[in-house]
């Protein structure tokens, strides 16, 4: 991003905060998003939205902000979370310097003053009377010991503003890490697997596999969705397993695995496939209730080699068709056969 879109960006969050703040919003990204794009005026709809609220005296709740923020915004790539993430984080650099700077000014005051009260005394060996030097200290004494008051409340301010940015700091953090990052399984989710494949798709021999567990519908009918959960989360630590040289694990979506394999040939991609494969027929899952032990999981595994002139979008297509191949012909199998 540019500097001056940079500043732009930063000029608006500075007017959000004081809103947040006004309006006791919680400082979650999404109500930010909200806000800020009030600030920035991008969309008159949101905008007017909003002061209907506010102009009938009613507080912003939770649940009016998150409508507002689906309405409005969960589509719109103006307000993209770099961006915002960006000036945020631009802000906080420039809140903790300034802070921190404050800091040191009011304890080399402190110094200062401290240094006075030494010199007088010196004066008062060298000859001023007694009872005005001990006026002086005395006045002196008070001042500082106010200053020294003041300052360590100051600092204790300052702290305290200082811990509330490292929190925002960190919830901004968490909530990339949500952005990228599947909840269940901790896999990297379908946007990193986009953004990855693009940034792969560059290279020379690269593979791609789509794996889908078979007949999941009926594990969630038979056994529960939680159960369903854990057979998710095991097919995650297999598959990750199996990955070496750089292989990729994402989920891809529902019960569906996107294994990004650089710098091999279809052949070898095979393999890993088939082995990633014969790991999941190997997964137990015990239901606590029960003690049964769930396994009989299968899963059918589309394997693609990216060609000259292929975009993304068409590797993905391909491994999705021997994927379905793979289904056609009786699951549990990795295509092509080879
Ligand atoms: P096929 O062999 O043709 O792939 O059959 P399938 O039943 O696996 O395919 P289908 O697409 O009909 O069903 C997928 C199921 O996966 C339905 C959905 O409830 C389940 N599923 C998707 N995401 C999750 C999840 O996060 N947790 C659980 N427990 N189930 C999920
Ligand atoms: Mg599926
Ligand atoms: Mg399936």
């Amino acid at each position: 991003m540019a500097d001056d879109n940079l500043e732009r960006s930063f000029a608006i969050l500075k007017k959000t905060i004081p809103l947040l703040l006004k309006h006791k919003v919680t400082a979650v990204p999404t109500n930010y998003a909200l806000w800020y794009t009030y600030v920035s005026n991008e969309s008159s709809e949101l905008n007017s939205a909003v002061d209907q609220v506010l102009d009938n005296n009613v507080p912003l709740s939770e649940i009016k902000s998150k409508e507002l923020y689906r309405k409005h915004l969960a589509d719109n790539e103006e307000v993209s979370a770099w961006e915002l993430r960006r000036s945020v984080e631009a802000m906080l650099i420039e809140l903790s310097q300034s802070l921190q700077d404050t800091r040191t000014e009011t304890t080399s005051f402190k110094n200062t003053m401290d240094s006075c009260v030494d010199d007088l005394a010196k004066v008062e060996k060298e000859g001023f009377s007694v009872e005005e030097v001990m006026a002086l200290v005395r006045n002196l004494v008070k001042d500082t010991q106010n200053i020294r008051r003041c300052t360590m409340s100051f600092n204790a301010a300052l702290t305290e503003a200082q811990d509330e940015i490292a929190m925002l700091r960190a919830q901004l953090e968490q909530s990339q890490q949500d952005a990228l990052y599947d909840a269940l399984t901790g896999l990297c989710n379908r946007r990193y697997f986009d953004e990855e494949l693009a940034t792969q798709s560059l290279k020379p021999k690269l593979c791609l596999m789509l794996v889908d567990l078979d007949h999941f519908k009926k594990t969630n009918d038979d056994y529960g969705h939680v159960m369903g959960d854990l057979v998710l989360k095991a097919t995650a630590k297999k598959l990750q397993g199996k990955c070496r040289d750089g292989a990729q694990v994402f989920r891809f979506g529902g019960e569906e695995f996107a294994i990004i394999v650089p710098n091999s040939s279809l052949s070898k991609a095979r393999i890993i496939a088939e082995s990633m494969r014969n790991a999941i027929q190997r997964i137990g899952v015990k239901d606590k209730r029960t003690g049964k032990v769930l396994g009989d999981i299968t899963a059918s595994i589309g394997v693609a080699e990216m060609k000259k002139g292929m975009n993304p979008l068409a590797l993905i297509e391909k491994a999705d068709k021997q994927l379905y191949e793979a289904k056609r012909l009786g699951r549990n199998r990795v295509m092509p056969m080879m």
